[in-house]
């Protein structure tokens, strides 16, 4: 570790794609991790104590609304639903930053495709029907999946694929060992140390002790939320403020006829409303979290219908606010405007649900997922991904500049390309610098 290269903070989409291609080019990368690196189990107990622990991976506002993300190699990724959504191409190059030629490769190299009709369940056919007529255009979405490994009955893996069906950052995070990287896990880090106004490593706890580790350059990638603290607590103040976080609600009604399960698999088809600023999908859960989603909302002669209930989700795209507090704390309230498009997306639910013969139909309690935007481009990093410390660069859900309402998987897997494309000094591509720092 003392020769390293690269310190890559957080192993996400983000992290993991700027380690696996540093190491595909030969540059020594140690990637330090809060959470555990050890075997993907996929049971309630790792999914439990990677994904809800309140404070650390699950964080509440004041106005009630959790938020999870996964503490664990591979970060968010290793619990996620595994869709991907058009990457915003035109938005990011308005900041300087050209990601299209990342992407397809992201694209020629996972496995992403809309599901094969034998992935594509009664209850996400029934709910299809109903929305389309309910008059909605309503199209299976793209997933990663590997969806040769997959067989039927297989669990789709809310808590962990231990089929590695679903694609996760786990996967890079593991190519990038094989290929030389270290990867330092349960080590969480407090700041990067910047001398004379350069990064030359991090300080990070483990185990109760204090470490550090030096390097030429440091990544940070420690999630929308987990990296403005981190800038904090290294000196940049600014990061951490007015963020974006997709809150979402999902519906809920009683099918007779046709049964879901634990295989079901989760965001399969959808339709996304631009104008009116939000998304729907089919939207199955785990049992566990069906449990948590009707318990909260007190619908308790519900609670043991997991397998009859048909769900949709409407996710929005809310106006940019809050702040991090210093401790890793969320703080941000929906505004009127984000409320109605919840609100009419909760409407047009009920109705497709109607449509698809469902009963008993009720909305659940709001959610929030994806924080990003809080160390944007054009602000606090430049189209090149640095901060204003020389060597010290930010590559997650936080640099996206603008809210855009969708999961940004594929996104951040093409940041992680460009960043690591730089960094490997192909620089050719790289916008002048006078474009790099356009205010949104
Ligand atoms: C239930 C769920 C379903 C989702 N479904 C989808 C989907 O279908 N499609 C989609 O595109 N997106 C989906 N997402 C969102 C997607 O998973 C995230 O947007 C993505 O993982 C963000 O990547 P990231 O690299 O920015 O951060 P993260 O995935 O949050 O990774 C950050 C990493 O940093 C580590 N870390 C944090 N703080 C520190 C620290 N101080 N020191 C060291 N390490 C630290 C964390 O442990 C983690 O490994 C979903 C998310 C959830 C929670």
């Amino acid at each position: 570790m003392s020769n390293c290269d690269v310190i890559i903070v957080g192993t996400g989409p983000g992290g993991a794609t700027v380690a696996r291609e540093l190491a595909r080019r030969g540059k020594k990368v140690v990637m330090v991790e809060w959470g555990p690196g050890g075997p993907v189990r996929g049971s309630i107990g790792q999914y439990v104590s990677e994904l809800l622990v309140p404070g650390k991976s699950l964080l509440i506002t004041h106005g009630l609304l959790s938020m999870v993300r996964g503490i664990t190699a591979g970060g968010s990724s290793m619990f996620y639903y595994g869709t991907c959504f058009p990457v915003p191409l035109d938005m990011l190059k308005s900041y300087g930053v050209d990601i299209r030629d990342e992407v397809e490769e992201a694209r020629r190299e996972l496995p992403i495709a809309p599901l094969k009709d034998e992935m594509f369940t009664p209850m996400a056919r029934r709910i299809q029907e109903g929305a389309r007529q309910a008059g909605f255009k309503w199209d299976r979405l793209e997933k990663f999946m590997y969806q040769d490994r997959w067989k039927p009955g297989m669990p789709f893996g809310y808590y962990g694929d231990r089929n590695a069906v679903k694609w996760s950052a786990r996967m890079y995070v593991d190519e990038a060992v094989s290929l030389g990287a270290v990867l330092v896990d349960r080590a969480k880090v407090r700041r990067v140390i910047v001398e004379n106004g350069k990064a030359t490593g991090v300080e990070y706890r483990s185990a109760g002790r204090s470490c550090t580790i030096s390097a030429p350059v440091v990544v940070v990638a420690a999630g929308g939320i987990g990296t403005p603290v981190i800038l904090r607590n290294s000196g940049i103040q600014e990061a951490g403020f007015d963020f974006f976080f997709d809150p979402l609600v999902t519906v809920a009604g009683t099918m007779g006829d046709v049964k879901t399960g634990n295989a079901e698999i989760p965001m399969s088809a959808g339709t996304l409303l631009e104008e009116e600023g939000y998304m729907m999908t089919d939207l199955p859960l785990s049992r566990l979290t069906h449990f948590l989603f009707t318990g909260q909302v007190l619908r308790l002669h519900r609670l043991l219908s997991f397998r009859s209930t048909a769900r949709i989700m409407i996710k929005a795209r809310d106006a940019l606010g809050g702040r991090i507090t210093d401790r890793g704390g969320v703080r941000k309230h929906l505004s009127q405007e984000d409320r109605d498009k919840l609100h009419h997306g909760c409407q047009n639910a009920t109705k497709i649900l109607r449509a698809a013969g469902a009963k008993d139909i009720y909305p659940t309690w709001t959610f929030a997922a994806h924080p990003g935007g809080t160390v944007k481009i054009g602000q606090l990093v430049d189209s090149t991904l640095k901060t204003r410390v020389d060597n010290l660069y930010v590559c997650d859900c936080s640099v996206i500049p603008e809210a855009w309402g969708l999961p940004p998987t594929l996104t951040i897997i093409g940041l992680g390309k460009y960043l690591a494309r730089h960094l490997s000094g192909e620089k050719g591509r790289l916008p002048p610098p006078e474009t790099a720092t356009r205010q949104p």
